[in-house]
Formats: C-alpha cells, structure tokens, sequence
C-alpha cells in the first residue's frame, strides 16, 4: 500500500466507525446506511485507492470532473450529487445509476430523454433533492414541488424514484434540517410506493453532520474531506 493509500484506509476505517456508532445510537443496523464517497477535486487514482479498500459507491458533483472519472475507473456505481445544467443531462446518463440532485420538471423531462437514449439496462435512479428552508438559489426543489417532481420521475419509464435528498441549510441544526427530510420521506413514501417498489432512500449527511443524519434515517451519507481530506476553497 502507498502512502496514500494508508491515510485513505485509515480515514475510512474512522468513517465507518463514526457510522456504526450512529447507527448504534440509534437502534439502526450499520448495514442500513451507504457510504457514498464523494472524490470531487481528487484524482481518479483516489477514487482507484477508495474501490481497492471496499467502497462500491462514489459520488461527483460536476459533470465535466465526473465523466472522465467515470471512464477511469470501472466498477463502482457513480451517484451525481451537484445541481445538474439540463444539457449535462446525456452526458450523466451515460455513467451514473443515480441521480441525488433531482429539482425540478423541466430537469426530469432532460433525465428522461437522456436515459432514453443512453439505452441503460436499468431505469436512472432520480431523488428529488429538496431545499428545506425553501431557498431558490442553491438547489433543491422548493418544499411545495417536491411532490409534483417526485411524480414527475415515477411516470418516467426511464428513471426510477428512490427517494429523497437534501443538504442541510447552513442556519439549521442538522436536527432540524434532517427531521424536516424526514417527514417529507416519509409523504412520499406513503404517496409513491408501488409496483416499481419503495421510494426509500433518503441521501443526508456529510462529514460534519452524518451523526444526526443517521439519527434522523439518512439511508445513504455523502462524504467527502473526511475520507480524503479538506478541499481547497476552488474546489
Ligand atoms: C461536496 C459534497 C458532499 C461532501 O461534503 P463533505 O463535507 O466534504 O463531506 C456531500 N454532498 C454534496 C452535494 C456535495 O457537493
């Protein structure tokens, strides 16, 4: 093992026992929630180094770092995280299972279409990303949209509803932020589920917050500087 290679292992060995401690702490299985690393600003040789030590999902926030990596590095399931520009939508189709940042209609139409046309094995997995405190700025669908997206992607015979996603507002508790996902996780699970399954999935937690994210069901953290260190500013 190279000298990266160790840090990253020991840095992911300290993750995975901050999330077992959660999921203790909160009467959970520590199978029940999913590491998505996220190797936005690191080489594809970090993202090599997480494949090798065990990790099966990655996620990227920038379509034009993503597809490269992507092609880089085969074998692992890549999550698209970031706010998406509807014609990045081919692109992202083309290598990625699931899609966290999903906001708007005129985005699910894009997904759809591009999914279409990838001709995938499997439906594009969608989560409808929601800005908590209703900010229009940042991403996420306003509160009051969340479900017309979320109906939007079940009618789409090329995506497939998992869920729901959402970042915490920098003036909320992580508390409060992530008990608010998930109630708005569970109306939609009430409202979605069906043939194609349950919309479960709730995408929350970061390096700083996944304690209370698992607290509060997070189902799948996205973590990042924790595994492979703090990012510069740019990034
Ligand atoms: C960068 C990023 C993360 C990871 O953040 P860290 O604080 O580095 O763990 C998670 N989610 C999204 C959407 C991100 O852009």
């Amino acid at each position: 093992m190279d000298a990266r290679t160790e840090q990253i292992a020991a840095n992911l060995a300290a993750v995975r026992e901050r999330i077992a401690t959660a999921c203790r702490n909160a009467g959970r299985e520590p199978e029940s929630v999913t590491l998505v690393a996220v190797t936005k600003t690191y080489p594809a040789e970090d993202v090599a180094r997480l494949a090798e030590l065990g990790v099966r999902d990655v996620g990227e926030n920038r379509d034009q770092e993503a597809a490269p990596k992507a092609a880089a590095v085969p074998g692992v399931r890549w999550h698209f995280v970031g706010q998406l520009q509807r014609n990045k939508a081919r692109s992202v189709a083309g290598y990625a299972d699931v899609v966290h940042s999903v906001d708007s209609l005129r985005l699910v139409e894009a997904l759809s279409d591009a999914a279409a046309r990838a001709e995938r094995d499997t439906p594009l997995g969608a989560l409808v990303q929601v800005s908590l405190d209703d900010d229009e700025h940042r991403g996420g669908a306003l509160t009051g949209q969340v479900e017309k997206v979320a109906e939007a992607i079940t009618a789409s015979p090329h995506l497939r509803l998992l869920g729901v996603m959402a970042v915490a507002p920098l003036d909320w508790t992580p508390d409060e932020a992530f008990g608010r996902l998930a109630a708005m996780s569970a109306r939609i699970r009430q409202r979605f589920s069906g043939a194609h399954g349950e919309p479960d999935w709730i995408s929350a937690g970061m390096s700083d917050d996944l304690e209370s994210a698992i607290l509060h069901g997070s189902t799948h953290v996205r973590v990042g500087s924790a595994l492979l260190g703090k990012r510069t500013p740019l990034g």
